[in-house]
C-alpha cells in the first residue's frame, strides 16, 4: 500500500499555528506590543483602524533588527529570546516561542521596517500570507514598525467570525491597558481611526493607573506593599465603597506579565469579605514578583494563565496583605451595610409627591372680640391657628420617613413633575382591593386566585413592570424628567465614556438631562422620574457593564438593553419587605403588563398552583 503521510507545507502549518496565536485583532496587538517591550523600547505607538480589521500598526524605538534577523523573524520557532530549554526557567522576556510573527504573517498583509541604532539604513520587508513579496533597504528611524493589514484575508471564516467593531476595539483596549499597566516606565500612545485615544507618559504606577482609568480613580486607591521570601507584592486595591459592577478593574501581574487567576482572585475577594455588596467587584492593580523558577507560564499558548509551585502560600500572603492595607487605611468602619430598614423610604411613598401645605385662614376671627375659648390645659391657644396640633400633623402625613425623602419631595414640588408618571403603582389602586396577599421571606408574594394560588417573584415582577414602562418612554420619547436641585457631576474612564456617548440619546429619552458631556465627565441636571439621585451612578455603571457584556450582533438594540439594565438596577430587591398595599400594587401592575409571565431576561415571574394540585398533595 502507498504511504499516505505527508509533511504539511510551511504555509499551511503556519496557518494552523496562527489559529492558536491569533484569535482576533487584539491578539496581534498583544504580540506586537510585547515584542516592542522585549526590544527595550521606551516609547511605543499603537495605531488602529476599524478596530484592527483594516490596520494594526506598532511603532517602537527599540533595538531594531539586522536585515538577516528581519527576514528570520518571520520563520516559525525563530526567536532571539531562548537558546535552550533551560532558559525557559529564567525567562524575563514576554515572548519566547518564536511563533507570533510567523503566525501573523500567515494570515495577513504585513510590512516590517526596522533599523538598528548604529546603521545608516534599515530593512523593509513585505509579506502576504507567508510569502515574501518584497525586501529592500529603506530610510527609517531607529526601532521597528510593524503594520498588519487585512487580518484573516485568506481565512474568510475567521474574518466573518469577528465581532462588531465595538467589541473588537474593546478587546484591543483591554490588551493595551494590560501591557501599559505592567510598564509605567514606557510611554504608550494609542490612536484609533486617526484620533488619539490614549497618551500615557512615563510615570509611576499610581499615575499610570489614574491616566488609564481617569482622575476619579486616584482617591479610591489604597496602596498594598508586602515583601516576603517567596513573594513581593506591590500595587493598589480599590476602597470597598468604590467597588464596581464590572470586573474591568481587576489586574494581576506576575513578573510584569498580565495573568488571570481565579484562585488569587478568590484571595482578594475573601479579603473584602463583608465589605462589598454582592454583585460588586473590588478594583485591584497588583504586581506580584516571584522567582521565575517557581512558575510555569508555558501551559497556555496565549499565556494569561500561570501555574505556581506553592499556590497556598501565595494565597495566604495576598489575602492578609490586602486585608492589612484595607484595615490600615481605616476603610472598614466607614461602611454600614446594616442600616436600619425602617429608616428607608417605604416603597409606595417613593413615587408620591408630598402634599402641598395649605394655609387655612379663619375669616371670622376678630382679635377685638372677647375670647370664647381657652385651651384645656390652661394657657391660651394661639389665635392665628385653629386646632393647631391636629392640623399641623396632618401636613406631614406620608412624610414620616427619613430626611432624604423630604428633600426629594421638595425638589419634585419645586419643579412640578408630572404626577401621572410619578406613581407607577397607584393607577389601578381600586382594582381588586379585596384580594389578599402575603409576603413570603421578603421574596415572594403569594396571592389567591380563582383556581387556587399564585406565587410571584417580587424582584422579577417589578423588573417586568419597570421594563415596560421604560420601553414605552423610550419609544414614545416623551419621558418626564425630574430636575435635580444641583447638577450631578460623574466621572468615567475614556472607554466608559465611549459607550455612554453612544447611549446618550436613548438615555435622554428615558428622562435623563445632560448639561455637559465632555472628555471624562458628564453633568446631569435631570433624571427619569422614578430614579432617585443616589442611584444614578449605579444605574450608569450597571448599564456600561451590561453593554460591554452584551455581544452587539445583529439583534442588538440599545433601547432594549437600556430598559433592561435600568429595570434591573431599580427593581425592588429580594429581601425587601413590602406593605400589603405595595404587594397588591405589584400584583396588579404586573398583570397590567403586556407580557406579565416573564422578566425582561426571560425568567418566570410567577407560578400558579391550583386547588387540584393541593388536593393531590393531600391524598
Ligand atoms: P518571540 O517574541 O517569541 O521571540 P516573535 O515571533 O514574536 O517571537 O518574534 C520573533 C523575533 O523577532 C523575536 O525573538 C525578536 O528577535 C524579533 N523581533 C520581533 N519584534 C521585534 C521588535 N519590535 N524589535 C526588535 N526585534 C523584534
Ligand atoms: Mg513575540
Amino acid at each position: 500500500m502507498a504511504d499516505i503521510i505527508q509533511l504539511l507545507p510551511d504555509h499551511v502549518a503556519n496557518q494552523i499555528a496562527a489559529g492558536e496565536v491569533v484569535q482576533r485583532p487584539a491578539s496581534v496587538v498583544k504580540e506586537l506590543l510585547e515584542n516592542s517591550i522585549d526590544a527595550g523600547s521606551d516609547t511605543i505607538k499603537l495605531i488602529i483602524k476599524d478596530a484592527g480589521k483594516t490596520l494594526i500598526q506598532v511603532i517602537d524605538n527599540g533595538k531594531g533588527m539586522t536585515a538577516t534577523d528581519a527576514r528570520l523573524s518571520f520563520e516559525r520557532h525563530a526567536t532571539s529570546k531562548i537558546r535552550s530549554a533551560e532558559d525557559l526557567f529564567s525567562l524575563n522576556t514576554k515572548g519566547f516561542r518564536g511563533e507570533a510573527l510567523a503566525s501573523i504573517a500567515a494570515i495577513a498583509h504585513v510590512e516590517l521596517k526596522t533599523k538598528q541604532e548604529q546603521e545608516e539604513l534599515g530593512t523593509r520587508i513585505e509579506i502576504e500570507g507567508s510569502t515574501i513579496k518584497n525586501q529592500d533597504v529603506t530610510v527609517t528611524p531607529k526601532g521597528t514598525s510593524l503594520s498588519v493589514k487585512n487580518l484573516f484575508f485568506n481565512i474568510p471564516a475567521r474574518r466573518n467570525f469577528l465581532k462588531s467593531n465595538n467589541v473588537e476595539l474593546r478587546h484591543i483596549i483591554d490588551e493595551f491597558h494590560r501591557v501599559a499597566l505592567a510598564h509605567p516606565d514606557i510611554v504608550f500612545v494609542m490612536y484609533h481611526n486617526g484620533s488619539e485615544s490614549f497618551n500615557l507618559p512615563k510615570s509611576n504606577y499610581r499615575q499610570r493607573v489614574v491616566n488609564i482609568f481617569g482622575g476619579k480613580t486616584n482617591e479610591k486607591l489604597v496602596p498594598v506593599e508586602e515583601e516576603t521570601e517567596v513573594l513581593k507584592i506591590s500595587g493598589f486595591v480599590g476602597k470597598p465603597e468604590f467597588a464596581k459592577r464590572t470586573k474591568n478593574e481587576q489586574f494581576f501581574f506576575v513578573n510584569n506579565r498580565f495573568i488571570k487567576s481565579a484562585y488569587l482572585n478568590h484571595a482578594i475577594n475573601s479579603a473584602y469579605e463583608g465589605l462589598v455588596k454582592d454583585g460588586s467587584y473590588p478594583s485591584y492593580f497588583l504586581n506580584l514578583t516571584v522567582d521565575p523558577k517557581t512558575i510555569d507560564i508555558n501551559i497556555h499558548p496565549t499565556k494569561t494563565e500561570i501555574k505556581f509551585d506553592d499556590e497556598h502560600t501565595l494565597y495566604a500572603i495576598l489575602r492578609s496583605s490586602v486585608k492589612h492595607s484595607l484595615g490600615q487605611f481605616n476603610i472598614a468602619p466607614v461602611l454600614d451595610f446594616d442600616r436600619d430598614k425602617n429608616l428607608d423610604t417605604p416603597y409606595d411613598y417613593k413615587n408620591k409627591n408630598a402634599p402641598t401645605p395649605t394655609v387655612e385662614v379663619d375669616r371670622t376671627f376678630n382679635p377685638f372680640q372677647e375670647e370664647k375659648t381657652t385651651s384645656k390645659s390652661g394657657h391660651h391657644s394661639s389665635p392665628y391657628r385653629k386646632e393647631s396640633a391636629t392640623q399641623w400633623e396632618s401636613l406631614y402625613v406620608g412624610l414620616e420617613s427619613k430626611g432624604t425623602k423630604t428633600e426629594r419631595s421638595f425638589s419634585e414640588i419645586e419643579f412640578e413633575s408630572e404626577p401621572e408618571n410619578a406613581s407607577l403603582f397607584s393607577e389601578d389602586k381600586s382594582v381588586e382591593t379585596s384580594q389578599t396577599t402575603y409576603q413570603l421571606h421578603n421574596k415572594y408574594i403569594i396571592s389567591t386566585i380563582k383556581s387556587g394560588m399564585m406565587i410571584l417573584d417580587q424582584h422579577r415582577a417589578h423588573q417586568r413592570i419597570l421594563y415596560e414602562g421604560f420601553l414605552k418612554h423610550l419609544t414614545v420619547k416623551e419621558a418626564v424628567s425630574q430636575q435635580l436641585l444641583f447638577p450631578l457631576a460623574l466621572e468615567f474612564s475614556q472607554t466608559e465614556m465611549e459607550l455612554l456617548v453612544q447611549l446618550k440619546e436613548d438615555l435622554e429619552h428615558t428622562g435623563f438631562v445632560f448639561s455637559s458631556f465632555d472628555n471624562t465627565t458628564i453633568e446631569i441636571t435631570g433624571v427619569p422620574i422614578n430614579v432617585p439621585e443616589s442611584e444614578v451612578s449605579i444605574i450608569l455603571e450597571q448599564l456600561i457593564s451590561d453593554v460591554e457584556q452584551e455581544v452587539p450582533d445583529s439583534n442588538f438594540s440599545a433601547t432594549d438593553l437600556l430598559a433592561k439594565s435600568m429595570s434591573k438596577s431599580l427593581a425592588i430587591k429580594t429581601g425587601q419587605s413590602l406593605t400589603k398595599i405595595e404587594q397588591e400594587h405589584l400584583v396588579n401592575s404586573l398583570f397590567a403588563c403586556k407580557e406579565p409571565s416573564v422578566s425582561p431576561t426571560n425568567r418566570v415571574t410567577f407560578i400558579t398552583m391550583s386547588v387540584d394540585d393541593f388536593d393531590k398533595k393531600f391524598m
